[in-house]
């Protein structure tokens, strides 16, 4: 700490690259500084350093990553806690930690070892113009950093993180019993679903807030380790419509259980809203591109007589984009799809029996999903979650329906049943036809171009945006890839697998590797910078990562026949 000091005192004054001189490591009385990367000027991206804490001095017994859920509990914790000390003190500025949103998630802000916390910051160094401000720096460095440290770290609360790894564990129980006992989604009685705004993930806070509250035949109870006994609506394997007029509540219980695939902090009103985690969120999305996928399950005999087992388009449209989307969904390996009404393409969803009558069916390339829903199921065992307010022809196919009446959902499945059968659809249904194939696709690397110019650039912007080389891969209609910092390792992995398999590659192949890789070795392995500040990673599921591929605009596959 005495030679940080020393050299603060050197290069004040100085041009900015003089900061370059703190690069090293300082042992400080509680920790350990690495400063591993200075800005080159104050308008860069900021500097990054990490802190290492010894364990011992934080009382983190062995019980308190026994399990990788209780590990992430722990990481969460305490990227929440620094986040809350950095924005609670207005005088601090220049410190950041790429801190946690709603979802709880393994991210490389955070990493706690056998024997150490390994906390990662980006600086931002202090300047007037270009001139080196020593003393600012010397004060963010040696008074606030160890205040943050003290506060969020050293003094933390034992009972807030007991809290929160009690919740994980809770989590885990009702994951579960979900696969267990056959169900895709758990709501509990209680929970919260609305958001404060179309912007954000933080729960409405209002005397208008209707709490979930479950049917009763659709209740299950279960038994947590420490909430206890709890009640909800739990949704059985199979194909569940929900349906209710418009503004009751439909979108906001599907997006709920979209983002149940993750676990939830506590106080979000989502904590014990638990969805089967492989359940993927499809959607129409048009203008995308598609490498060779096979559509033809619902899609063949395209007017341009372009081979629909092998669809490559540079401009998908509304229902073959939904169905490229399903199609490399089945191929990740889902087996639970959630589609809602207002975000999926009409003539994908539905043909009634009046546009049965007036276009013949040679000249529809497209088989509803209507009439593939039930075979999904039957064949692959894939169940499906789906919104549908305008359609009643789904009554024939679902197992159960649900209907939201101001924000109220009820078990109306008897009487849907009831009406399909007094008022005929009249549509020419073909409920028993098979679903057709799912292919595996292997994809080519090389198609992967990391360099633009003479260096590599992969890095993400935003949640919307992965940017790989000269390439832009567009992932905004990927609705369950929730922050950049998920896009950031995805777009990570991706140059990662591109330097193991230098040709082609099993998509499931990849996938399986990027998987096993991280669990073994953490996060940090896929980035360049292992070893120093990795930059800010969370952990994305596999089908966002094979999702970022697919929309790779210069993809090239080759379909094993
Ligand atoms: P739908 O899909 O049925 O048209 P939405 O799910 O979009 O309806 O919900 C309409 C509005 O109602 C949204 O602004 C949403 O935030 C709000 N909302 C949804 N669920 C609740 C609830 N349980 N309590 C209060 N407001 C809710
Ligand atoms: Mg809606």
């Amino acid at each position: 700490m005495q030679q940080l000091l020393k050299i603060i005192e050197r290069i004040d004054r100085k041009g900015y690259k003089a900061y370059n001189d703190l690069k090293g490591a300082y042992h400080f009385p509680d920790f350990i500084l690495h400063l591993d990367h200075i800005q080159a000027d104050p308008f860069a991206s900021p500097s990054r350093g990490r802190v290492i804490v010894k364990r011992e001095r934080l009382a983190l017994g062995a019980e308190t990553d026994e399990t990788n859920e209780r590990r992430v509990a722990v990481i969460d914790f305490f990227a929440q806690e620094l986040q809350e000390v950095i924005k609670k003190q207005k005088e601090i500025k220049g410190i950041f930690i790429d801190g946690p949103g709603q979802e709880v998630m393994d991210r490389t802000a955070v990493v706690l070892r056998e024997d150490e916390l390994d906390i990662r910051f980006s600086i931002q160094l202090p300047a007037r113009g270009r001139t080196i401000l020593g003393k600012p720096a010397k004060q963010l460095l040696t008074e606030h950093l160890p205040a943050v440290i003290d506060q969020a770290v050293k003094n933390y609360s034992p009972e807030k993180l007991k809290t929160h790894i009690a919740l994980a564990d809770d989590q885990t129980t009702i994951r579960r019993f979900l696969q267990e006992n056959h169900y895709t989604a758990f709501i509990a009685n209680g929970s919260v679903l609305p958001r404060e705004s179309g912007v954000s993930s933080r729960p409405l806070k209002s005397s208008d807030v209707v709490p979930f509250r479950s049917p009763p035949s659709l209740e299950v109870e279960i038994p947590l380790p420490h909430y206890g006994p709890i009640k909800g609506m739990a949704l059985k394997t199979g194909v569940t419509v929900i349906v209710g007029g418009g503004y009751h509540g439909k979108s906001t219980l599907l997006e709920a259980i979209e983002r149940g695939v993750y676990n939830h902090r506590s106080g979000d009103g989502r904590e014990y809203v638990i969805t089967d985690d492989s359940a993927c969120k499809v959607r129409a999305e048009d203008g995308r591109s598609t490498a060779s996928v096979n559509i033809s399950p619902f899609i063949s005999n395209l007017p341009n007589g372009k081979d629909t087992s092998t669809f490559s388009t540079e401009n998908a449209s509304g229902s073959t984009s939904q169905a490229a989307n399903i199609m490399e969904s089945l191929e990740a390996g889902t087996t639970c799809l959630l589609i809602d009404e207002d975000t999926s393409a009409t003539n994908f969803m539905i043909r009634d029996a009046r546009m049965q009558a007036l276009v013949a069916k040679e000249q529809e390339p497209i088989t509803p999903f209507i009439d593939k829903v039930s075979s999904l199921f039957n064949e692959h065992g894939v169940s499906t979650i789906l919104v549908v307010g305008g359609a009643g022809d789904y009554f024939e196919v679902a197992d159960c329906v649900v209907m939201m009446e101001a924000y109220v959902p009820y078990d109306v499945t008897e009487k849907a049943k009831e009406i399909a059968r007094t008022f005929g659809s009249g549509r020419e249904g073909n409920k028993n036809a098979l679903f057709g194939k799912i292919t595996e696709r292997s994809v080519d690397l090389r198609s992967f171009q990391a360099r633009k110019g003479k260096k590599e650039k992969v890095s993400a912007k935003g949640k919307d945006m992965i940017l790989f080389g000269r390439d832009a891969i567009n992932v905004s209609g990927v609705e369950q890839l929730v922050n950049g910092s998920q896009a950031n390792a995805i777009a990570n992995m991706i140059r990662y697998v591109c330097g193991v398999y230098d040709k082609n590659a099993a998509l499931s192949d990849i996938l399986h590797f990027l998987d096993e890789q991280v669990s073994e070795k953490g996060l940090d392995e896929v980035s360049p910078f292992k070893g120093r500040h990795p930059g800010d990673m969370a952990m994305p599921r596999k089908y966002e990562v094979a999702a970022a591929m697919n929309r790779h605009r210069a993809l090239r596959v080759d379909n094993p026949s």
